[in-house]
């Protein structure tokens, strides 16, 4: 599919000129990726929304650090918790 415009120019129009929005973007690895929906007001650019893995990395350690303490309460005994 033609893209009618360039990868560059849709992300300049997605944060409407804002460069420092879109380098923000970039940094959290956000960016165009190609569309082929093939809807007539399509440029043929999506921006994908990519997943913040050092997020997801430290919800999951949340998680099973409190489910780790629930199973061994006594794990934690002797740390600077203890009463
Ligand atoms: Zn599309």
């Amino acid at each position: 599919m033609e893209r009618k415009i360039t990868k560059e120019e849709f992300e300049l129009q997605y944060v409407e000129g804002n460069l420092k929005l879109l380098a923000e973007l970039k940094k959290r690895g956000r960016g165009a990726i190609p569309c082929d929906c093939g809807e007539e007001f399509c440029q043929g650019w999506q921006m994908a929304y990519s997943i913040d893995w050092a997020l997801v990395a430290v919800l999951y350690l949340n998680a099973a650090l409190a489910m780790l303490y629930r199973v061994h309460p006594e794990w934690w005994n002797g740390s600077a918790h203890k009463e």
